[in-house]
């Protein structure tokens, strides 16, 4: 997973330095081929160190009173630009604020993924709505998508490390493969779990289940 932005950010470098910097036909997509894997490889390291973090649990971790609420409206405005540019409508449904036990950064974190995922699976016109439920055991929050959905065979797969049904998707659109191995940590050192239902062809719904004791 490294290998591959680094040797083609190397072999871009190479062919300028051989003559190809001074051919204007060819000369700026070796340049934008650099940019575009140096950000891959950027974007990986950061989840690897977040992951590698998160489960050798030696970050201190700070548990408070978090509002879900409020974490989803950051998230949606984080990524609202690029809603935007993919032609995505998103929106939230809740009727009041969440609260629950847990650390901020993280679960905005886990939040991000899933809203990013959903932006990144779906196709121009579709629709992602942040849900935000409770009742007396539990607190939720799902993330529904009208994408491309996911089949049987892959759903029990999704949450490993590097595991993507379609790489190039994947790739083109910034992903690591390791997003949902984030989230599941984030859940687990939360004492929740997250959920996933999905139909290929008609979207996903992904849902962080938050315990109430
Ligand atoms: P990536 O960086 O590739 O998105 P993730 O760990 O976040 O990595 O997701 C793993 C794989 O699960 C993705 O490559 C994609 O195939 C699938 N996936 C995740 N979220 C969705 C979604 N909302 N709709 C369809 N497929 C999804």
């Amino acid at each position: 997973e490294l290998k591959t932005p680094l040797s083609v950010i190397i072999s871009s470098a190479e062919t300028l330095l051989n003559g190809a910097v001074n051919d204007p036909s060819s000369n700026m997509e070796f340049v934008s081929k650099i940019e575009r894997h140096s950000k891959n490889l950027s974007e990986l390291i950061k989840d690897i160190l977040d992951l590698s973090n998160l489960e050798s649990k030696k970050e201190q971790i700070k548990f408070i009173k978090v509002d879900l609420l409020a974490i989803a409206k950051a998230c949606i405005d984080e990524l609202s630009e690029k809603a935007k540019s993919r032609n995505i409508q998103v929106r939230i449904d809740s009727r009041e604020s969440a609260e629950v036990f847990g650390d901020e950064k993280h679960i905005k974190r886990a939040v991000i993924n899933l809203l990013d995922n959903a932006l990144n699976y779906s196709d121009s016109g579709g629709n992602v709505v942040i849900e935000i439920s409770g009742d007396s055991l539990n607190t939720r929050l799902r993330v529904k998508d009208t994408g491309i959905g996911v089949s049987k065979e892959h759903i029990r797969r999704i949450f490993e490390r590097f595991y993507r049904i379609d790489a190039a998707r994947s790739r083109d659109t910034g992903g690591t493969g390791l997003g949902l191995a984030i989230v599941k940590h984030v859940m687990d050192l939360h004492k929740g779990y997250v959920l996933v239902e999905s139909e290929p062809g008609k979207g996903s719904t992904f849902t962080l289940v938050f315990p109430k004791s």
